[in-house]
């Protein structure tokens, strides 16, 4: 008997078919002798419909009561899930991320995970019940309800496998897994069949959308292996796991995208100690996350500084740095937020010459300007244009032949 966990995304269960749809498809899950513990996300659009009303009474909902408030979107799906396995003639028990012992840190909005105390589902589950969980969710050792952040079920399901030491783990969604480039812009696009973490680390932070970051370095700290498929169908999907085979001929991954991009500049600013510091301090307090960072080699004692954030902290953000330029000199500050990023990953890049100069002269044949170049170990990212963000995906999948397998 294996011990399972399957995570359901909000749109695979955005009604109430889709719930029975996703019902038998556990119960099957069930009948084949497995025990199952399913972790459901709020149905369709709740969390932005729930996030929408809190605005509606109050331009700064308090966090404390806003993760009360998101964290019933989950509890609706667990509960409906229940309902439907008992009326199939399953027995199946509902439980909110405190009752399944997710305990997180006092972070509203943004919680950690510190422990898993999964006595209650275990002792559910020898019973023989199948157990939905409420994803996304936690309590404080004060009892207070927090939520992990947006997308956070995928780790509410990756934390429960590795607390239960379970033998599988599954996420199923509406994408049929992992693929070279997103399908809708590079039709050719190739599922791959499997990954390893630290590519889909790169993938998923730099835009792939199929699963959230922070699960895959959950996965990837407990070796916990992850299944990405469809709900939709019973197609293989992709399998995220340590052993992922190193493709030998084309070291080139998978193309990453995210049209989510503002940067910042900052003119001729003086070029001493202190001066970045000054900058990003106010930044982090004020939770913004700054992404590429470039510094240009200084003249004259004078340089330039520019920086990313995303397009939502853009405002903030400008009213952080503005009176810090100006009291340290600045002779401008100026931002664009029409921008977005390309990435390419690959764990074979980083020991082989001619990756980045492939990927620039694929970007320049489409006629695509680069803004900034940033890169790590096994990934290259350029700062483009909104508008060509699409175009160069497709150039950057065709130029590292990704659509052969
Ligand atoms: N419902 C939450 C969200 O939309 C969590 C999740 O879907 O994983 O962000
Ligand atoms: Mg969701």
């Amino acid at each position: 008997m294996s011990l399972i966990v399957q995570k359901y995304g909000g749109s695979s269960v955005a009604d109430a078919e889709k719930v029975k749809r996703v019902a038998r498809r556990v119960g099957k899950s069930h009948d084949q002798g497995n025990q199952v513990v399913v972790v459901v996300s709020a149905m369709g659009d709740t969390t932005d419909d729930l996030i929408a009303l809190a605005h509606k009474i109050t331009p700064d909902p308090d966090e404390r009561e806003m993760d009360v408030l998101l964290s019933t979107g989950e509890i609706v799906s667990t509960t409906l899930m229940a309902m439907a396995l008992r009326s199939m003639g399953y027995s199946a028990v509902s439980l909110t991320g405190g009752q399944a012992g997710i305990w997180t840190d006092e972070t509203h909005r943004k919680a950690r995970i510190v422990s898993v105390e999964a006595q209650r589902i275990t002792s559910e589950l020898e019973t023989g019940k199948i157990v939905i969980v409420a994803g996304f969710q936690g309590v404080t050792r004060n009892m207070d309800v927090t939520t992990l952040g947006r997308g956070g079920s995928d780790t509410t399901a990756v934390a429960l496998a590795i607390g239960l030491k379970a033998d599988k783990c599954e996420i199923y969604t509406d994408v049929e897994g992992v693929y070279t480039a997103d399908p809708r812009i590079v039709p050719v696009a190739r599922r791959l069949k499997d990954i390893g973490y630290e590519e889909m680390l790169e993938l998923a932070t730099w835009g792939a959308k199929v699963m959230h970051p922070r699960a895959v370095e959950l996965g990837q700290v407990y070796s916990m292996p992850i299944l990405v498929a469809s709900s939709f169908n019973e197609n293989p999907g992709t399998l995220i796991h340590k052993g992922a085979s190193m493709e030998v001929r084309n070291k080139v991954r998978g193309i990453a995208h995210d049209t989510d991009v503002a940067k910042i500049t900052l003119v001729g600013i003086p070029d001493r100690p202190g001066i970045a510091a000054s900058l990003f301090e106010p930044l982090s307090k004020a939770a913004i996350s700054v992404d590429t960072i470039v510094q240009n080699a200084g003249l004259n004692n004078i340089t330039d500084l520019t920086f990313t954030v995303s397009k939502s902290d853009l405002t903030k953000a400008m009213k952080i740095i503005e009176p810090v330029a100006k009291s340290i000199g600045a002779s401008k500050c100026v931002s664009d937020s029409n921008l977005g990023k390309v990435s390419v990953v690959g764990t074979g890049m980083q020991n082989a010459p001619g990756y980045a100069a492939r990927m620039f002269k694929a970007l320049y044949e489409a006629g695509i300007n680069i803004q900034l170049i940033t890169t790590s170990e096994i990934r290259i990212t350029c700062i483009v244009a909104q508008e060509d963000v699409k175009n160069a995906v497709i150039a950057l999948h065709q130029a590292f032949e990704l659509e052969r397998a």
